[in-house]
């Protein structure tokens, strides 16, 4: 296993797990693996704190492995969920003009492509405030959204989407089937990558699909994230790390099967993945191209990772001596978006306020906060806007394209922007 380089975070030597402490278990089938890449100790990603709150952090490993047996890449260990989830968390899909777009076309490529019964109903795994389920309930077309974060379901509500506040499992499946029928279609965006009981989910789907419906989701693709070192993709969250490889062998155990595979671009790299039960709906000649490209790049292959992990940490490494030269010319340096995926890269690489200022971030309650284990003030966008650092340290490079569209006075004020996926760079 790659060790975390460390650079100078006070967390320095991750702890040796000793010999006596059993392997890690694979999630889906069980099959002991061992960890190709740890970031040592590291905080819960969405767990802002309040400068009295410093004292008592939590912290856990962040490591990821890959199953030999059903080539599943995920976390060795994940924080208790109630840390995790707490009453704060919310995260509000609509306030992103791309994602709503792209959200959009999902739900329009849903109704063409795969509603083809009489009065067809669609479910949605965390189905957040509506911002795809609406376009079906504009339409009068039957529906329901499950979203466990009780304000962001409440959210749905008003946009008119019929909202049941819970975690999907095989039970909740059942109940559905029982007040609403059979499901054409079960939707869930960057959902399923976060839920680890992944069993008891596909076997919901099982109970709750018609014959010829179909499961379609999108996650985070791990062959953009090995091919871009996008690191930062890696945190409590995200349990999982899908490949259509992974994601076969997953459903194949209830008798399903992937029938399209097809690569988006939003959140970094994601693939959205059809399923059907086998032989219900034709396969897409996209899905072996797919295979054929995952062969190419050895998502199945463990050396694979151990190179993955190397870039890792070549990355890290230039991005904290990016940032170190910036201080030396006494350049002012500014982390653009308090996302979850930056507290990977802050405390991997010890970036604390000593090198960037402070975080702009447009979420009030993230606000007068600091962020996790590194301590690096969040505040108001205004901060950024009234007084302009010298580079800015794009923390939400998923949303690059239309931050930087909408960041054009910073650059013709002579301002930078310090990217780091897919390689460091000053643009
Ligand atoms: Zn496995």
């Amino acid at each position: 296993m790659t060790m975390t380089p460390g650079f100078r975070s006070p967390r320095k030597s991750a702890p040796n797990p000793s010999k006596d402490e059993p392997m890690p278990c694979c999630h889906i089938c069980n099959t002991p693996f061992e960890a190709f890449l740890s970031f040592g100790q590291t905080p819960i990603s969405n767990h802002f704190l309040l400068p009295q709150d410093v004292a008592d952090e939590y912290f856990f490993e962040l490591a990821v492995g890959f199953c030999p047996a059903c080539s599943m890449v995920q976390l060795t260990e994940q924080p208790d969920r109630e840390r995790m989830f707490h009453e704060n968390y919310a995260y509000f899909s609509s306030i992103s003009v791309r994602m709503a777009q792209h959200f959009e076309a999902f739900a329009a490529s849903v109704r063409q492509r795969w509603l083809d019964r009489p009065d067809p109903l669609v479910v949605e795994l965390g189905s957040n405030d509506g911002i795809m389920l609406r376009h079906f309930a504009k339409d009068g077309l039957r529906h329901l959204g499950v979203e466990p974060s009780a304000n962001v379901a409440e959210a749905g509500r008003r946009q008119g989407v019929d909202t049941v506040c819970a975690f999907f499992d095989a039970d909740l499946a059942e109940k559905i089937k029982a007040e609403k029928g059979q499901a054409d279609a079960i939707l869930a965006a960057n959902v399923m990558c976060h839920i680890p009981y992944q069993d008891s989910v596909i076997a919901g789907f099982d109970r709750l699909l018609a014959p010829r419906g179909v499961v379609i989701f999108e996650d985070p693709y791990l062959g953009d994230i090995v091919e871009r070192t996008s690191f930062d993709q890696i945190y409590d969250e995200h349990v999982f790390y899908f490949s259509l490889s992974s994601v076969s062998a997953m459903f194949a155990r209830h008798g399903m099967e992937v029938v399209d595979a097809e690569p988006q671009d939003v959140h970094g790299g994601e693939m959205r993945y059809t399923i059907a039960r086998k032989d219900a709906r034709p396969v897409h000649p996209r899905v072996a191209e797919l295979a054929r490209r995952e062969a190419a790049l050895g998502l199945a292959e463990p050396a694979t990772f151990a190179r993955f992990a190397g870039n890792v940490a070549r990355s890290g490494m230039e991005l904290v001596a990016a940032l170190a030269d910036l201080k030396r010319q006494g350049k002012r340096v500014v982390g653009y978006g308090a996302t979850s995926k930056s507290a990977t890269v802050t405390n991997y690489c010890g970036i604390g306020p000593d090198l960037v200022e402070f975080i702009s971030d447009t979420t009030p309650t993230k606000q007068g906060r600091l962020s996790p284990g590194t301590h690096i003030p969040v505040r108001p966008y205004t901060e950024f806007s009234a007084g302009p650092p010298d580079v800015a340290l794009l923390f939400a490079w998923n949303h690059g394209a239309e931050i930087m569209a909408k960041e054009q006075a910073f650059r013709q004020g002579g301002g930078k922007w310090l990217v780091y996926v897919p390689k460091v760079e000053i643009l």
